[in-house]
């Protein structure tokens, strides 16, 4: 099989190994494992590369300019001059728009999700701004998956577990992070490419104390974990879009490298954890893997 599931981990780097700042370094991860100067050694033979989230532009790395470059391949802080917080802004939005790569696959036929489901509250009263992935699923005419469909087992929430869900009052049952590992590759069987997007890190890395962090972070590890193992097939890449929970010092972004997590026969697209790599190197890579695969079948 050469589907690819792609898991977008906001706000996490590689930061030193440091039970005071750093809350990985605080429990024993299977594979939220990585450090700064440490190879790394990860579950079924996963490999970790690590990608430059600054992008050669002054300052500290941000979420729309960073995530417009993870998903288009098109190094966006340099087009726009500067690192953009947050949502994603008129020119962001045109880059995601035109160049995705829920756009170029969606183009070439091939089967592409967005795993995230959506309140009702979103198609009720569409928010002004919106995320680089919601305008990417929106633009390329990706369907956003709903309550029903999180009911029936085919979509996660932002927060895997539905806690979140649960305390707004919606008749939703709980999560494991195994469930939800389950689930996430289930639909990725379904597609060629299947992203799912947690952004709760980057929250807790701005707002949270060290305490919080390491709770988060090993619920995530364990969601983690259960994707690698049932990946029977395919490929798994776990990334993020710039540095945030690995330094919990302070409630800012930070200039580490993020980690690229990768399993499966997409490793062979992507250099040595030694050569390095930028968040404009993963799109490119998956449509490659895609493409090669397709003119092989
Ligand atoms: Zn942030």
């Amino acid at each position: 099989m050469h589907n690819v599931v792609l898991v977008f981990i906001d706000g996490i780097g590689i930061g030193p190994r440091d039970q005071r700042s750093n809350p990985l370094a605080c429990f024993s991860g299977k594979v939220l494992r990585f450090f700064r100067d440490e190879d790394v050694e990860l579950p079924e033979h996963g490999m970790c590369v690590p990608t430059d989230a600054c992008l050669g532009v002054q300052g500290v790395p941000q979420s729309a300019t960073g995530q417009t470059t993870l998903f288009t391949g098109i190094n966006a802080a340099a087009e726009v001059g500067r690192h953009v917080q947050a949502y994603p802004s008129g020119q962001l939005r045109q880059l995601i728009s035109s160049q995705s790569i829920f756009r170029t696959l969606m183009n070439k036929h091939f089967r592409v999700t967005f795993a995230n489901a959506y309140t009702p509250r979103y198609f009720e009263k569409r928010p002004r701004w919106i995320s680089a992935t919601t305008q990417m699923c929106e633009s390329a005419g990706v369907q956003l998956r709903t309550m029903e469909e999180l009911g029936s087992g085919t979509a996660l929430f932002m927060d895997f577990t539905n806690r979140i869900l649960q305390n707004l009052g919606f008749d939703i049952p709980l999560n494991s992070p195994v469930q939800a590992a389950e689930i996430l590759v289930n639909l990725g069987r379904d597609h060629d490419l299947c992203l799912y997007e947690f952004f709760l890190t980057d929250l807790v890395g701005h707002r949270g104390t060290l305490e919080e962090a390491v709770t988060l972070l090993r619920e995530v590890d364990e969601f983690l974990a259960a994707v690698v193992a049932r990946m029977s097939s395919g490929s798994l890449i776990v990334t993020s879009d710039h540095g945030n929970i690995e330094d919990m010092s302070h409630g800012l972004h930070t200039m580490n490298p993020v980690p690229t997590l990768l399993w499966g026969s997409i490793q062979k697209a992507f250099p040595s954890p030694h050569q390095p790599m930028s968040l404009v190197d993963i799109a490119p890579r998956i449509e490659d893997h895609l493409d090669g695969h397709r003119k092989r079948a």
